[in-house]
């Protein structure tokens, strides 16, 4: 639950923003106050001493703080910090833990248009090395023949995007972050309250020391606090399905081809890692099935996922450990209050069907930034509802697409009725031979549809 009453705050915020007024209540005065605290013997909590930013700094004031340092808010504290506005980055799991492999068994399938934000940020460099290229995908409906094929080299010479491992990720951000002198690193550090008025957003931390600033993100994540704090419905509901995550050893090579077979219980990946007789799973059970999978020895469980999956890869076993996501859909009803703005999970959460959540993310985060910076450019203020629905009227368009389309694709293939099964049969063996709509639907998945920020398409901020 939020702290009584914060929600208020961001609703009388709005009543000055409408009637144009000042701050004058008692509240802002103590946000204020806060905000004037010399937090000079500020420690980073991760055990190195706290970066210093000239005065500014030692009062603990900052442009932007973003509460939530996952791959979203980190990328984000990157592109602000490196376009000089001064960011506080707070997330509550130490840096340590969160690079550790144990945390975080997922790989992301990195879409050509996200590889292109984190070239531009210079993250892609760190990355290029243990990144598969995805040279095709191989799309098909349980045992069906039909299924959709897509080449890479129908759509030009890239590779339609990139396999990563997110210890990598992790680890290249981390590494970044800290190399950045714009940004000032609270982890472990958990934010438990916020207070906005009409200058800024007061972050009261369970650690003691409240942090100020002018604009505050919420990269929070799922249930995020930031959300709920300033009052923002969700929609929101569960698939009853959860999705195990691990990675396999197959014997013959993938080719950099990624496969997706759709099953009534839910759709099982196959994505190419850098190694080529490597591979991530990200296979989609319903709740209780994927239950008694996890509690199955790793001789049993590969020889459950080759029953599904076929013969196409030899033999596959498991290799290491395996990890398990119940999935849901949510859905922020606003990205933008005075003040604030929601990017990521915190914004929206898709299925994985097609690996798309972390890419929606990101196009967040280069939206957002290019908002804000072009903003500061004009002198305009940063925090101001106006600048911030540019930034929501910008999004929304591009997560409602992608909500639909992988809800619609979701509900589609678990539907095990005969006539929904070969009429979807037939529309993937259609698409798969209409070259004009698959290269459609090849940019949409590369991330390169819609109204490009810059750095999707390759520019500075
Ligand atoms: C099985 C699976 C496979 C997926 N595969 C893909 C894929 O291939 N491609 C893709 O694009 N997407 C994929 N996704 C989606 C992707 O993983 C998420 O969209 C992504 O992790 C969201 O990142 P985020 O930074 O917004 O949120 P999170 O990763 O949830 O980070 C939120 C951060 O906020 C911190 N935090 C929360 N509350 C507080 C607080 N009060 N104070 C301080 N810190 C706080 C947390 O500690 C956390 O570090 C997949 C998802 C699943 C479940």
């Amino acid at each position: 639950m939020p702290p009584a009453g914060v929600a208020d705050f961001w609703r009388i915020s709005e009543r000055w923003r409408a009637a144009g007024q000042g701050c004058p209540n008692r509240r802002q005065k103590l946000a204020q106050k806060l905000g004037k605290l010399n937090l000079t013997g500020l420690a980073r909590l991760d055990g190195r001493p706290a970066r210093r930013h000239g005065a500014a700094m030692s009062l603990a004031r900052f442009d932007v703080a973003i509460i939530g340092g996952g791959p979203v808010g980190a990328l984000l504290a990157l592109a602000l910090g490196k376009a000089g506005l001064r960011i506080a980055l707070i997330d509550r799991t130490a840096p340590p833990v969160m690079q550790s492999a144990a945390y975080d068994g997922r790989a992301t399938a990195v879409a050509l248009g996200s590889q292109r934000i984190l070239k531009g940020l210079g993250l892609w460099q760190r990355l290029a090395e243990a990144a598969g290229p995805i040279l095709d995908i191989r799309v098909s409906d349980g045992r069906s023949r039909l299924f959709l094929h897509y080449d890479h080299r129908s759509v030009g010479d890239d590779p339609l995007g990139y396999i990563v491992e997110n210890r990598h990720l992790r680890a290249a951000l981390a590494t970044e972050v800290a190399a950045e002198p714009a940004i000032a690193l609270f982890a472990p550090a958990t934010v438990t309250g916020l207070a906005a008025d009409a200058t800024g957003v007061t972050l009261a931390r369970a650690e003691g020391a409240e942090l100020r600033a002018t604009l505050v993100v919420g990269a929070d994540g799922r249930g995020s606090l930031v959300r709920r704090s300033a009052g923002i419905a969700a929609t929101e509901w569960q698939y009853g399905q959860t999705a195990l995550v691990c990675s396999v050893r197959h014997d013959a090579p993938h080719h950099g081809i990624a496969h997706e077979r759709f099953l009534t219980p839910g759709p099982l990946a196959l994505l190419p890692l850098r190694d080529p007789h490597r591979c991530s799973v990200v296979w989609t059970e319903r709740d209780a099935t994927a239950a008694a999978l996890l509690a199955l020895d790793d001789a049993a469980f590969s020889a459950e996922m080759q029953a599904r999956f076929g013969e196409s890869l030899g033999r596959i076993r498991i290799e290491g450990r395996r990890w398990s996501w119940k999935l849901g859909l949510h859905h922020a009803s606003r990205y933008a209050a005075p003040r604030l703005a929601l990017a990521g999970d915190a914004a929206h959460g898709i299925h994985p069907i097609a690996g798309q959540g972390l890419n929606l993310g990101w196009r967040d985060v280069a939206a957002l930034a290019e908002v804000l910076v072009d903003a500061r450019r004009l002198g305009l203020d940063i925090g101001a509802l106006a600048v911030l629905e540019r930034y929501e009227a910008w999004r929304r368009p591009d997560t409602l697409s992608l909500i639909l389309a992988t809800d619609g694709l979701n509900r589609l293939f678990s539907n095990d009725v005969a006539p929904v099964r070969v009429a979807r049969d037939v529309g993937l063996g259609l698409v798969n031979r209409i070259a004009p709509l698959k290269r459609r639907f090849m940019r949409q998945a590369m991330g390169l549809a819609g109204p490009l920020p810059r750095l999707v398409r390759g520019e500075v901020l």
